[in-house]
């Protein structure tokens, strides 16, 4: 069966490093090219192998429009600006374009959902297994607890990180009022600072840590008088992320245009 052809925006980045030793270690996948924003170091400079330093043959160029007519699907791990034009490429050349970028606007969010009239869309805040097992239970322990369990979401990630909270407690959050039926937006508390006064009733809250070099942190906890649940997943390396996103791109040939996420993927979707 041919390969498919996987693009990387964003090739110099953490993930976009992690994603080219990825690409090259799965026999289905071929790593057709590498681009980076304008004025970047890596720009011109030859794709390495990251672990063995073998040379791909490709160079790191700024031609997103190039790279995304010559692959089947392209792997964005960037930032929200250069997502949305990353997706406006995708539905001008039919492109699958697989999302891991975080901290979208509502705006943006839309943007690519306009894109995936034309072209296949797959979105996820977080592309790991364990993680998308993890949105599940939370879903289902949020639809069997009653608000005598206030839920509470908390983060840790590396320093470096630039959005808050992360888009994997974000989707936690979405999950846990989904099990309860209600909606996030208006039953959240994102931030707490000085006389808050007592917790509201109902409400989910967010709890944000930064520091050193941790991967991805992610704990859910259904807090009651006397009683706690405490579901946790923690990331070691990036490579998890990574192996969701190229199985994502796997997935994603021949498909029908639409917008996707990794529960169509690992056949987790309701
Ligand atoms: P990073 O800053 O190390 O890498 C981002 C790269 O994108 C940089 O090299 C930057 O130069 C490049 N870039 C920016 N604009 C570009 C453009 N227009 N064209 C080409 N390249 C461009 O960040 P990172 O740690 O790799 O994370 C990137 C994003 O992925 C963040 O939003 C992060 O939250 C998210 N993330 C998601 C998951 C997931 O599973 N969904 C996992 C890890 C990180």
């Amino acid at each position: 069966m041919a390969k498919t052809r996987i693009g990387i925006v964003g090739c110099a980045g953490r993930m976009g490093r992690t994603l080219i030793r990825e690409i090259l270690a799965t026999d289905a996948a071929m790593l057709i090219g590498g681009t980076e924003q304008p004025g970047h170091a890596a720009v011109g400079k030859p794709i390495l192998d990251p672990e063995s330093h073998v040379d791909t043959g490709l160079l790191v160029t700024t031609d997103a429009l190039a790279m995304f007519e010559a692959a089947d699907a392209v792997i964005d791990f960037t930032c929200p600006t250069a997502t949305v034009y990353h997706a406006h490429l995708a539905s001008q050349t039919k492109t699958a374009l697989i999302i891991g970028t975080t901290g979208l606007s509502a705006a943006q969010s839309a943007d690519l959902k306009t894109a995936s009239e034309r072209t296949v869309i797959l979105q996820a805040a977080n592309f790991s297994l364990g993680v998308n097992l993890l949105l599940a239970l939370t879903e289902e322990v949020a639809r069997r607890l009653n608000e005598d369990f206030d839920i509470e979401i908390l983060e840790m990630h590396h320093r470096l990180k630039v959005d808050a909270p992360s888009g994997t407690a974000v989707a936690l959050g979405q999950a846990a009022a989904a099990g309860r039926g209600v909606d996030l937006a208006q039953n959240s508390d994102r931030v707490r600072d000085g006389i808050t006064g007592a917790r509201q009733r109902g409400h989910i809250g967010f709890a944000t840590l930064r520091g050193g070099n941790v991967v991805g942190d992610h704990t859910v906890i259904f807090a009651a008088d006397n009683e706690r649940i405490e579901l946790t997943h923690k990331a070691a390396d990036r490579a998890i992320f990574a192996r969701g996103a190229v199985a994502a791109a796997l997935w994603s040939k021949d498909r029908a245009p639409g917008y996707y996420g990794m529960a169509d993927v690992l056949g987790f979707a309701r």
